[in-house]
């Protein structure tokens, strides 16, 4: 380091010779590169392109988008669904597994009173029913892959004809999610009810393969006391930040099930919540300081944990088994807003 403070003329001269021959072969390597990316790419497996099933096609559906409602057939509804809510490189037997799960959602919310009244039956915001993709918007995302993309997304849904999760002999809350820590949560131990087919079950997907599995975020003591206290006034933090938070206990879906913030008991969903945090699967500790949240997967963990489709399907799981494993004790049959398809 010294030697080169002492010379810095002969640095220059080096690095100078060093950037022409840079700027010189720059455009070779940049050139040697595309052409390997483009001898590694794989050319988009011709696949062909099943026609639209029979009964999702007859059945219209009205869907809310940007204030305006728009009639389509549940084909192509689903289609925009599967395009929005799951990666198109996921494995063709996850997304027919997804294919199902968003049909069953959008008949359960039809049959139990849409969200929108008479105005529609559903609209295309993920906070309220399911999120949608046209094809146009998803072709520029996928790029040199759309035709084989577009194609898996179509199968999926034709493949699948008014297949729908059952319970009781009615359309379940077919409730899907990201990625689990290793088993998927019970509807009661995330909302406040719990339902027979929404129970805590393995999930086999791998973490070290799934972006953001391991989440951290940590919060300086201010910023923390002032999350906590806008939804619990009556916390109390006179006590050291190590007393801060206590009694963590956890659910067998690997939930935090309560935890007692500054003397207040609350929920591990609600603390997901209030410090938006990726899951309600999560440790704390106190670092120089702050609290540090480690959180692992991503989205509330009930029903189908779309990572773990994925991993079961390369497992060589159908989409039925994929289904039959994450919504207890269901039965899958065709169906329509009419009943028995
Ligand atoms: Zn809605």
């Amino acid at each position: 380091m010294e030697k080169k403070m002492k010379h810095p003329a002969k640095s220059c001269v080096r690095i100078s010779v060093l950037l022409a021959c840079l700027l010189f072969l720059l455009p070779l390597i940049t050139v040697t590169v595309i052409r390997r990316e483009k001898a590694g790419e794989q050319e988009p497996e011709a696949i062909e392109i099943l026609p639209p099933g029979e009964v999702d096609s007859a059945e219209t559906i009205r869907v809310l988008a940007d204030g305006k409602v728009q009639q389509m057939s549940m084909s192509e509804y689903l289609q925009g669904v599967v395009r929005a809510e799951m990666p198109a490189s996921f494995e063709q037997e996850a997304l027919c597994a997804q294919a199902v799960a968003a049909r069953t959602y959008t008949l359960y919310k039809i049959s139990t009173g849409s969200n929108h009244g008479a105005e529609a039956d559903v609209c295309t915001d993920p906070k309220c029913c399911q999120a949608f993709l046209s094809k146009a918007a998803a072709a520029s995302n996928w790029g040199s892959r759309s035709k084989l993309y577009e194609a898996k997304i179509e199968n999926a849904v034709a493949a699948t004809d008014a297949q729908t999760l059952l319970y009781d002999n009615a359309p379940i809350l077919a409730v899907f999610h990201s990625s689990s820590a290793g088993r998927t949560k019970s509807a009661g131990e995330v909302w406040s009810q719990d339902l027979p087919y929404l129970q805590s079950v393995t999930s086999p997907e791998d973490g070290s393969k799934i972006p953001n599995y391991y989440s951290r975020v940590e919060f300086t003591a201010e910023e923390f006391k002032k999350k906590f206290l806008a939804s619990h006034p009556e916390a109390d933090f006179s006590g050291g930040i190590d007393t801060w938070i206590q009694n963590l206990t956890v659910t067998e879906g690997t939930n935090v099930n309560t935890v007692t913030i500054g003397g207040v008991t609350v929920r591990g969903p609600a603390v997901r919540a209030i410090f938006s945090l990726r899951s309600a699967s999560f440790e704390t500790e106190v670092q120089k300081g702050k609290i540090v949240f480690f959180v692992t997967g991503y989205g509330h963990g009930v029903g189908m944990s779309q990572y773990g489709a994925n991993a079961m399907a390369k497992g060589g799981k159908t989409w039925r088994e994929i289904l039959e494993h994450y919504y207890t004790g269901v039965s899958i049959r065709s169906w329509s807003r009419g009943g028995a398809a």
